[in-house]
């Protein structure tokens, strides 16, 4: 493994001092700590931002949700809300240092392209990277229109969630819009409206510990027998999290029904671009969308 130093911070200054330095933020560290291993990542210095009070889950003063970004589901003790957010691609392309990666390596090209692509995305790529991101919480908040909280040098802003994680265009090696230093402090959900029937569907090789093949967020607001509001986005098959506005159009003003979701999903997968080993997620990911609106909007 490289060398590196390693600090624990105990307030934001302290942090923000020592990423303005260079510093690479650790909290979780279930990600980076892999790809050190594998000399995939190979930071000069760590900052352990895990004592930082930054685990609060409240409702917002508007209604909304705050959730801290070091908040973590009581079963993972170790993983946290930014990390999640931050983690790095599945591509076992990208974790192998010997093959080219323009990810890892820029300019040295892309494996995945004429290689093992099966599970790599069909939407945002480009002909630098076609690799997918591989959270699920984040694929609720590019359904729910989240903002990312910011605290840097210049001190606070917030970004929205669609504009925060980058598609890889030529620099798939940039993936976020941070700035030098700056920390990931929460994520705000706004204030949507009620009722809300919401839920997440994820479609995977194999039952646990792994990543999405395909997967849909939805969020539905019915009022009077009418679908007022609808909030979709699919993960597994994006290089971002897919937010699907011709889908959620398609519903607005309408009655659910079968045939309703039935041509809603069917736009799911509008400019799609898949490779050769995966055409298959095309319809999946259409049937994925089709199944989570039936259940969540409660026609089965
Ligand atoms: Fe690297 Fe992206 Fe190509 Fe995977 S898909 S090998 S991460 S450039």
């Amino acid at each position: 493994m490289h060398p590196f130093s390693f600090s624990k911070v105990s307030d934001t200054r302290e942090a923000l001092d020592a990423g303005r330095r260079g510093g690479r933020y650790i909290a979780g560290g279930t990600t980076l700590v892999d790809l050190m291993r594998e000399t995939v990542e190979r930071p000069d210095t760590l900052v352990d931002i895990s004592a930082l009070p930054l685990r609060e889950v409240r409702v917002t003063e508007r209604g909304g949700l705050r959730i801290g970004a070091l908040a973590s589901a009581q079963l993972r003790n170790m993983a946290t809300i930014g990390g999640n957010i931050m983690q790095r691609t599945r591509c076992t392309y990208f974790r192998d240092v010997s093959a080219d990666c323009n990810k890892r390596e820029p300019g040295s090209g892309c494996a995945a392209l004429e290689g093992v692509n099966r599970t790599h995305a069909i939407l945002g790529t480009s002909d630098d990277c076609v690799a997918t991101h591989p959270s699920d919480v984040a694929v609720a908040f590019a359904a729910l229109e989240a903002r990312v909280q910011l605290l840097g040098p210049d001190g606070e802003r917030h970004a929205p969630f669609a504009d925060f994680l980058l598609r890889p265009g030529s620099t798939p090696n940039r993936e976020q819009a941070l700035r030098q230093g700056e920390l990931i402090t929460a994520v705000e959900i706004p204030a949507l409206p009620r009722p809300l029937k919401s839920g997440y569907l994820k479609v995977r090789d194999r039952q646990s510990y792994e990543f999405a093949l395909t997967s849909a967020a939805v969020a539905l607001h019915v009022r009077g027998g009418v679908i007022r509001d609808a909030y979709v986005a699919a993960g597994g098959v994006g290089t971002v999290p897919w937010k699907l506005p011709a889908v959620e159009q398609h519903m607005v003003g309408k009655r659910p029904s079968e045939s309703l979701w039935e041509a809603a999903a069917a736009r799911a997968a509008d400019g799609a671009r898949p490779l050769q080993h995966n055409r298959f997620k095309v319809e999946l990911l259409q049937r994925t969308v089709e199944r989570q609106l039936r259940i969540v909007g409660g026609t089965k």
